[in-house]
Order: C-alpha cells, then sequence, then structure tokens
C-alpha cells in the first residue's frame, strides 16, 4: 500500500484546532488561477502560505506547546527520599493527592519535614 500523502499539519489561527491545509484549486473563469489555501476544519482562508504556521515537518511533532511536560525536576537523592510520594502519610485518589498528616493537597514531587517512610508496599488488597 502507498503512503498516504502527508498532511501539512498546523495549528489554525482563526479556529484554533489542529489542523491541515486543504487546496482547492480556484478558477477564473475556466482558466485555473492557484489554489485557494484552507483550514481543512473551518475553512478559513489564507492569502498565502507564509500565513499559515505550519508544523516542523522536518521533526514531526504530536504535540505543541502547550502539551509539553513541565520542566523536569531535579532532586538530589536526600531530597527524593523525602517527596511525599515516598511518605506513609500519602493519599492519592483520582481526584486528589494529598497528605494525610495536614490534612492539605500535595503534589507527589512535594517534600515534607515531617516526611515519614513509607512500610514496604502491602499485598495488593485486590
Ligand atoms: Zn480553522
Amino acid at each position: 500500500m502507498p503512503p498516504a500523502p502527508a498532511r501539512r499539519e498546523f495549528r489554525c489561527p482563526a479556529c484554533g484546532r489542529d489542523t491541515w491545509l486543504l487546496k482547492k484549486p480556484r478558477y477564473d473563469g475556466f482558466v485555473r488561477t492557484g489554489d485557494a489555501l484552507l483550514c481543512a476544519l473551518c475553512k478559513h482562508e489564507f492569502a498565502d502560505e507564509s500565513e499559515i504556521p505550519f508544523k516542523d515537518s522536518a521533526a514531526p511533532r504530536v504535540f505543541t506547546e502547550a502539551d509539553r511536560p513541565r520542566p523536569v525536576r531535579v532532586f538530589d537523592e536526600s531530597e527524593k527520599n523525602r517527596m511525599c510520594r515516598h511518605c506513609r502519610e500519602y493519599v492519592v485518589n483520582p481526584f486528589i493527592q494529598r497528605c494525610g498528616l495536614h490534612h492539605c493537597e500535595v503534589e507527589a514531587t512535594d517534600t515534607c519535614p515531617a516526611f515519614a517512610p513509607r512500610p514496604p508496599p502491602a499485598p495488593a488488597p485486590f
């Protein structure tokens, strides 16, 4: 099977969605005068390809800037060992991570002066 033609993807400034370029032949009478450049989703027309914020085709990127994970924080070993996620008071459920000692919301990577190491994991309750 031949590979699908590469879509030229971009984030449309008109509708704000990730979309791709739609080219529609434009005619003046019967004379083809060029292609209309449209957002495939909202049909916003661009006057020129230079207006279109194409994604870098050399290095295809699935994620946009906004999706990029926050910069990785580097922990030294002692700090790592004090992180809330390793603490016996750390409670995590689908909605919130909290400290059972201070009754506040925490991040897994927070550190706490009252850190107490979690005992080795018990066998799964399920
Ligand atoms: Zn659009």
